[in-house]
């Protein structure tokens, strides 16, 4: 059935920050499909909650890390919606520890779910954007991919390579109305940094001009500026919303 709102497919949205993602756009009359994969029942709730009777979320199992599964996570926004105006790769893991301490599976894990995914389901996407002749791409990056943060080195390379892959299709799509742009999230409050303590929190905030770290909203906002066609003159970009902590 094709879906007489805008439609948004945003990978990993049970949690966190794409939660936050989700709900932004299902507020501004999106119809939303997002990928989970180990939080079920959060994600099952979080799509009934935002449904409504004209408007649907729905929520689908996929890994990130396999390519069959993004083929069925894409395909089952289609055959919903019947297009894919936004596409959000956001689904991603961290590692932290001493390179020489971590195992194949791991490293490869975070580089498949971080790096390959977003190229896998980018690739899915475009095919569906091509015909439309219309699409709007954000990845979800990060301030260590620019930086790089010790411990965090595979996953730095993982996010440098989203910033590397967002700058090359964006000329390869551009043509075709399609803009592609990365955001580079500072330290946000989610399960992905409840690893740390108080004190090394406040440490990471202090650290930040605004003195603060982020809410998954502020990255969600950000999202939806530059999905929006406000931002159509913007392609190939990575924008850092860290709260000034890149000086
Ligand atoms: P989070 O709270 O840990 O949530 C991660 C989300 O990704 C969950 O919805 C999870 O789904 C999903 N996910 C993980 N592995 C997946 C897989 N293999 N297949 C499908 N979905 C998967 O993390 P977050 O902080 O919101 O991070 C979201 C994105 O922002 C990530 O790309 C992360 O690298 C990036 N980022 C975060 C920060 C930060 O400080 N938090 C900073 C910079 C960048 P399930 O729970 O269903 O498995």
């Amino acid at each position: 059935m094709k879906s007489m709102r805008k439609v948004v497919l945003v990978t990993g949205g049970s949690r966190g920050i794409g939660e936050a993602i989700v709900r932004k756009f299902a507020s501004e009359g999106f119809d939303v499909c997002f990928s989970y994969l180990k939080s079920k029942d959060q994600a099952e709730e979080l799509a009934k909650e935002l449904s409504r009777e004209s408007q649907r979320v729905i929520a689908v199992k996929a890994d990130a890390a396999k390519a069959d599964e993004i083929k069925n996570l894409v395909q089952t926004c289609v055959c919903e919606f019947g297009r894919i105006d936004v596409l959000v790769n956001n689904a991603g893991i961290s590692e932290f520890g001493m390179l020489v301490d971590m195992t194949d599976e791991q490293i490869l894990n975070v580089l498949n779910v971080n790096l390959n995914s977003c190229i896998l389901t980018t690739r899915e996407v475009l095919k569906i954007m091509f015909s439309q002749n219309y699409g709007k791409i954000v990845n979800i990056s990060s301030i260590w991919g620019i930086s790089g943060a010790s411990c965090e080195s595979v996953y730095s390379a993982s996010k440098a390579g989203v910033v590397g892959f967002t700058q090359g299709i964006a000329k390869e799509v551009g043509g075709a109305s399609i803009n592609v742009n990365a955001i580079a999230p500072g330290v946000i409050m989610t399960d992905m940094t409840k690893g740390y303590t108080k004190a090394e929190l406040d440490e990471l905030a202090g650290c930040a001009a605004l003195g603060r770290n982020g809410a998954p909203e502020d990255i969600a906002n950000a999202v939806r500026f530059l999905a929006s066609d406000e931002a159509k003159f913007i392609t190939g970009q990575c924008l850092v919303v860290d709260g000034g902590f890149l000086q």
